[in-house]
């Protein structure tokens, strides 16, 4: 049985490695000029490999319940375990994030890299596959512009739109196309988001804890906590990114609304500042929210609410303590919109799943073709459920790819 692994990435990797265990003669095939190039630059170059809190809710797609099959037969705990016997101890975050003890995306890599050479899985790199037919006597012929190779069964692997200078790229879904298959809408996720500059723009490099809440004509579209980064075109860091979805799929004008003291109820802020006030009447406006926020969100909170820096604190009016603790807890931002495809970590949206057998990965229109990881419609939210999703899904395809079916079950349109 002769097995064509189209993307050596998360993948890729994995379902060659499962193919292999199954006895099959194996091949990756990688336009870039090495594997895992993507996994390299996983998590700020840490990898968050898998999350164990896991549940399906951390999944999307037009029918997310696909993936349910392949995440409960390669989860969290056998990834781990999987990882561990090629060599990667690691590590959970309280939040259940996954990474290498080493904290080195770089061992990631490293250990699948070596496992596949000791597995004796064939791995070709800078050889891009242009071109993908059923052969004549059955099975397929897989192309580059030089040359053609033959094969059994074919899994593509080739990764979605998302990171583009890290390999993203459109080939997986113009491959699976020219086999038949059809594709939904993409769109960027876990992805900065742009806004207006007015405010953000004197924010650049800072980090705040705070609550997020995205608005469109009075609906809330989705709400976080966590983390906020400010960039010099908007908003990043990982609370922005997991409601970046709402903003890359919402029409319309949206807003984001920051409460940089989730903690703290109004009442709780006023007093606060009321203090502050009591504490240091004869300093000026631009050292009133020092200590509280970083230096630059404060001075930029002031503004924000309408007021200059020079005036002494105790000028300042019940109503105007009210308006800056408003202005610290509805800190409002009009959105632009999510920023495209290169910036962003994963791809929403992909190939039907529902052309595909959800306990095998195996294609209802060819046979013997299969597909694995973000070229397919699932996506996951930020904390490592992406790459449980490859691992999952390359595993199981690797699996039922390397074995010979009797008959391939037919496709029925839901
Ligand atoms: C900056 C960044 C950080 C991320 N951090 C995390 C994280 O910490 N945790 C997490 O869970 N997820 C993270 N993700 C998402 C995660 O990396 C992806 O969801 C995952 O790598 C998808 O795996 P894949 O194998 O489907 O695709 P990929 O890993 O993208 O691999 C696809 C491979 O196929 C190759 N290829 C494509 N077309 C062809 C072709 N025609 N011929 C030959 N080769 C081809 C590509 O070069 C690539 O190497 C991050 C993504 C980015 C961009």
């Amino acid at each position: 049985m002769k097995v064509i692994i189209i993307g050596g990435g998360a993948a890729g990797m994995m379902a060659a490695l499962s193919a292999r265990e199954q006895g099959a003669e194996v091949t990756i095939l990688e336009r870039q000029a090495r594997v895992g190039k993507k996994l390299l630059a996983t998590g700020n170059g840490r990898c968050n490999l898998s999350n164990t809190k896991l549940t399906l809710k951390n999944y999307h797609g037009q029918d997310a319940k696909f993936a349910d099959f392949a995440l409960s037969n390669f989860d969290t705990e056998k990834t781990l375990e999987y990882f561990e016997n090629l060599g990667l101890i690691t590590t959970v975050e309280p939040s259940g994030k996954v990474y290498p003890l080493s904290d080195q995306a770089g061992s990631v890599v490293d250990v699948l890299r070596l496992a596949l050479e000791e597995a004796g899985v064939e791995v070709r790199t800078a050889f891009e596959v242009t071109g993908l037919r059923k052969g004549k006597k059955g099975g397929f012929q897989v192309s580059s512009k030089e040359e053609t190779l033959q094969a059994d069964s074919v899994i593509i692997c080739c990764g979605g739109m998302a990171g583009a200078k890290v390999g993203g790229t459109q080939s997986g879904y113009e491959l699976l196309k020219s086999m038949g298959h059809t594709m939904t809408k993409l769109f960027p996720v876990l992805v900065q988001i742009k806004t207006e500059a007015t405010y953000v723009k004197a924010l650049k490099g800072v980090r705040a804890d705070g609550a997020v809440l995205v608005e469109r004509n009075g609906k809330i579209l989705a709400e976080n906590a966590g983390e906020i980064q400010f960039t010099d075109f908007g908003v990043s860091g990982p609370a922005i990114f997991e409601i970046s979805r709402a903003i890359s799929t919402g029409k319309g004008p949206i807003t984001i609304h920051l409460n940089l003291l989730r903690n703290m109820n109004h009442e709780e802020v006023v007093t606060l500042l009321h203090n502050r006030k009591k504490t240091m009447p004869n300093q000026t406006l631009e050292n009133f929210l020092t200590g509280i926020l970083h230096n630059r969100l404060g001075r930029t909170i002031l503004r924000y609410a309408g007021f200059g820096f020079t005036d002494p604190i105790h000028t300042l009016k019940s109503s105007d303590i009210k308006r800056i603790a408003h202005a610290i807890q509805d800190f409002e931002i009009p959105v632009i919109g999510a920023m495209g495809f290169d910036a962003a970590q994963v791809t929403a949206g992909g190939i039907r799943t529902e052309e595909f057998n959800p306990k095998t990965m195996e294609s209802y229109l060819v046979p013997n073709l299969y597909a694995a990881g973000e070229v397919l419609d699932i996506d996951g939210d930020c904390g490592g459920y992406n790459l449980q999703w490859a691992w999952a899904s390359g595993y199981l395809a690797g699996k039922h790819a390397a074995q010979q079916k009797k008959s391939p079950t037919p496709y029925k349109k839901k």
